[in-house]
């Protein structure tokens, strides 16, 4: 089969389609250049001529920008979105990850169907799952951020970086439930959502500078760096996964016809960065900052996820930490910084 998969000139996309790829599909990748889609197409050239092609979706907001994409594809993977912590309007972020979202799937409505999309999956993120508590709380595919969506709509510009980024992953993600919900009449196909909380793991993608990595992977990069205090090390950050298990879990998205109509969150495990530290000295690699080794253990971590059904229905596996850290670390080391 033809997948297709939006934003493949990103840290996650790229091992989407990779992943795909590996496994004997044919994958059409979105890109915004020529050069984006220059790299992958050599990327990805040992997988065999025309496995990987690309299209050209310059702007995932604009009207039917998914129409000619869509054509002719088997399934969809839809993982551009704009992550970032820089958005000033969190117009700028949800605008494009609600639009973008609900446009490719009117986009199969209209064109995907009744030609061969039998499954649409979308890369949401656990950012759409939890709200900030103070006592530890297992989070399961049944919660959803509401507090997120209402701090933007209160306060606008003024709200938190992380409330416009995790608001624009809420809404876009309750978009595209609803839409199916709407059109459920009309449509042969079924919705996926994955949920990862923050990825980390090899970049394969095309990185021009350092300053211009991806958000996940330059901030563990500022860990490495030693850019962070012995009290900052030390606290509960979040929940991690690695982009090689983002990437199966599309594969799998797509392969397992129980998945349908299912959300799925994809965690590993709670992190300190102190953990990430020491599993980068447990690695062998040369040249990381001790910190405060042994730090991480036995803090309390506020925020935990249960990834069961992604076990179970998906029959996923997860990257540890030493794994995970030391194939981060080499594939940037690999580029220079
Ligand atoms: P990247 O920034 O590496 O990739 C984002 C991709 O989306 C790129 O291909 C980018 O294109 C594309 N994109 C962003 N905004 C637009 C736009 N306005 N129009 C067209 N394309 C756009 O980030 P990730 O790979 O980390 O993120 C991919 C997905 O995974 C996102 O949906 C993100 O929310 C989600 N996610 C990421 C997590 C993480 O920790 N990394 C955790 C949970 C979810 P271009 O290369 O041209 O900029």
């Amino acid at each position: 089969g033809k997948i297709l998969v939006s934003g493949t000139s990103g840290f996650i996309g790229a091992w989407v389609a990779r992943t795909l790829l590996e496994k004997g599909y044919t994958v059409r990748g979105t890109v915004r250049s020529d050069a984006k889609g220059e790299y992958l197409k050599k990327l990805f050239a040992n997988y065999g001529e025309g496995k990987f092609e690309y299209v050209i979706v310059k702007d995932i907001e604009a009207d039917g920008a998914f129409d000619e994409a869509v054509k002719g594809v088997d399934g969809v993977e839809h993982t551009a979105s704009p992550f970032h912590f820089n958005a000033e309007d969190p117009q700028a972020l949800i605008g494009p990850a609600v639009k973008g979202t609900v446009g490719i799937l009117q986009s199969v409505v209209k064109y995907g169907y009744p030609s061969g999309v039998k499954r649409v999956v979308v890369t949401s993120s656990c950012a759409s799952v939890f709200v900030p508590v103070t006592e530890p709380r297992v989070f399961t595919e049944k919660d959803w951020n509401y507090t997120s969506p209402k701090e933007v709509e209160e306060k606008g510009k003024n709200a938190l970086a992380g409330d416009k980024y995790r608001a624009s992953k809420t809404l876009a993600e309750q978009a595209a439930w609803k839409f199916v919900e709407e059109n459920k009449d009309k449509i042969s196909w079924d919705l996926v959502t994955i949920c990862p909380p923050f990825v980390f793991g090899p970049i394969i993608h095309e990185v021009p500078s350092y300053e211009s990595l991806n958000t996940s992977t330059l901030e563990l990069y500022k860990t490495v760096k030693g850019e962070r205090s012995d009290e900052e090390l030390v606290k509960p950050v979040s929940n991690f996964v690695d982009v090689r298990d983002v990437g199966a879990a599309h594969y799998l998205a797509i392969a397992t016809p129980d998945a349908a109509g299912r959300r799925f969150i994809t965690s590993a495990e709670p992190y300190t960065w102190q953990d990430f530290l020491d599993a980068l000295s447990a690695s062998g690699l040369p040249n990381i900052p001790k910190g405060v080794p042994g730090g991480g253990k036995g803090v309390k971590h506020p925020i935990l996820y249960d990834s069961s059904s992604a076990k179970t229905v998906l029959g996923l596996t997860f990257h540890g930490i030493v794994e995970t850290a030391k194939d981060t670390v080499v594939s940037v080391r690999e580029r220079g910084w």
